[in-house]
């Protein structure tokens, strides 16, 4: 993947972006530059509309593959909230404008769902990503280490999953990572788990966990962590019977701009960036598109995602460590649908009889109305509403 600074200013970007890629169809597949045009980075016109439509394109994607997992999802035992999600609506609900002059629902059931749910992780990766560059702020220098293991087709995710959580978890307890955390002086971390798959190698779950030092940048030396996590690891992993390799296992990196880079775009991997049918066989393929192509019928798609959606069930996206929220002032932590649901204290551009939401469904306008929430205003949304024939 290609690294872009974020701190630079989004129109830099866009044209080195026009530059490198020609097309404006690759430069709109690009989740960096939705993740840019969120933070309302730049103010050249011409780009900023083209990001502007960009995000909307992304918005009405997201709400639209939200009813396609719905409708393609196999409950099979298992209450995936998922399946209510934007459903239930009570007498009345708003639309409301978030802190980046963002309309959305509130007052709509949610799901709170980061591992099924399009709208709801889109909403809570934002947060989840605000929180890290809190804790990135705080002057610690950081060292950002990737657990990888092997892995082969056919392999159950679940167990997959599970040989990784044990061996990460098994790192972090006992007396080896207490004489680490000492010698690194390590104040906090934070674990996230992202899952990836190919149609050649099958599921490919990591691990990347950022770990915050009290030492100067210069001291931490990425050859030595690398050498010293990799033995213990692998004495883990061989547990299990997973060979981990020198070159694979492990990737530790303490440069600023990676680590601030993978902080910075935290969540991303999970936007969609790829029509289903331009995926290779070979290629690295995020959970959401896979249920593009699980959508468009893809058999194999359809029953992997039932499994990833049956493996993730209930799992933990990020994972503070003891104290971390204090240390970095992130406050109490909010649950996933505490998050989806927004912030109380934010604007609400108008509020309607919840009746309009029956209408709004039946046109598959819910990322539309948002829209022209944001661009027109209540008159901007009642105007098009009234246009809306009532459904049948
Ligand atoms: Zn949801």
């Amino acid at each position: 993947m290609r690294k872009w600074g974020i701190s630079l200013c989004s129109v830099n970007i866009a044209q080195t972006l026009v530059n490198e890629t020609g097309s404006f169809q690759e430069i709109a597949n690009s989740p960096e530059l939705v993740y840019m045009f969120r933070d309302g980075l730049g103010t050249d016109t011409k780009y900023v509309s083209r990001l502007a439509s960009i995000y909307r394109e992304r918005r009405q994607i997201r709400f639209h593959l939200l009813q396609k997992i719905q409708a393609f999802l196999n409950m099979n035992g298992h209450r995936f909230r998922v399946m209510d999600c934007m459903h239930r609506v009570g007498a009345e609900f708003h639309v409301k404008r978030n802190g980046n002059g963002h309309a959305y629902y509130s007052g709509i059931h949610v799901c709170g769902s980061v591992w099924l749910c399009p709208v709801c992780s889109h909403r809570i990766a934002g947060f989840r990503r605000s929180e890290f560059q809190k804790a990135s702020e705080k002057g610690y220098s950081a060292m950002l280490i990737t657990f990888t293991m092997q892995h082969g087709k056919g392999e159950a995710l679940d167990k997959l999953l599970s040989v990784l959580n044990e061996s990460v978890r098994s790192l972090k307890g006992g007396r080896w990572w207490q004489s680490f955390r000492d010698e690194w002086n390590i104040k906090a971390y934070a674990t996230s788990l992202e899952i990836t798959l190919s149609q050649v190698n099958g599921w490919h779950p990591h691990k990347h966990m950022v770990i915050y030092c009290d030492k100067a940048q210069g001291e931490l030396d990425a050859e030595k962590i690398k050498a010293e996590i990799l033995k213990r690891y692998a004495e883990l992993m061989k547990k299990n019977k997973r060979y981990v390799s020198g070159t694979y296992g492990i990737d530790v990196s303490v440069a600023d701009d990676a680590v601030g880079n993978y902080v910075s775009k935290w969540g991303i991997w999970n936007e969609m960036s790829q029509a289903p049918l331009k995926i290779g066989r070979g290629e690295s393929i995020t959970p959401f598109e896979l249920a593009e192509a699980a959508a468009a019928g893809i058999p194999f798609a359809v029953q992997a995602f039932q499994e990833y959606a049956e493996a993730t069930y209930g799992k933990r996206q990020i994972v503070w460590s003891h104290g971390a929220r204090e240390l970095f002032g992130l406050g109490a932590e909010r649950s996933d649908v505490d998050i989806a649901q927004g912030d109380p204290d934010d604007e609400t551009i108008i509020t309607l009889h919840g009746s309009w939401w029956r209408i709004i469904r039946a046109h598959d306008v819910m990322g539309e109305l948002l829209e022209i929430a944001e661009r027109a205003g209540a008159n901007g949304v009642m105007q098009f509403l009234n246009s809306l024939s009532p459904p049948d």
